[in-house]
C-alpha cells in the first residue's frame, strides 16, 4: 500500500492524506487558522479603489425633486 503523505500547511505535521478530514490541513483548526491568515492577507493589501474606477457615472447625479 501507498499511503499519501501530505504536511499540513497551517503547522508542518506529516498525516495521512486518506485519514485526513480536512486536508491539506491536519485539523479543523488548522484549516481555519490558514483561511484566516488568507482573508487577513488579503485585507491588507492596499488596494487602490479609486484607481479603478470610472469616470462620473452620469446616472449618479444628484438630482433635486422637492415637489
Ligand atoms: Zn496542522
Amino acid at each position: 500500500m501507498n499511503r499519501a503523505r501530505i504536511k499540513c500547511p497551517t503547522c508542518q505535521r506529516e498525516l495521512d492524506w486518506e485519514s485526513a478530514p480536512f486536508r491539506p490541513f491536519c485539523s479543523e483548526r488548522c484549516r481555519l487558522t490558514d483561511l484566516g491568515a488568507w482573508l487577513t492577507e488579503q485585507r491588507a493589501i492596499p488596494g487602490d479603489a479609486a484607481a479603478a474606477a470610472p469616470d462620473a457615472d452620469p446616472q449618479a447625479q444628484p438630482h433635486k425633486d422637492a415637489g
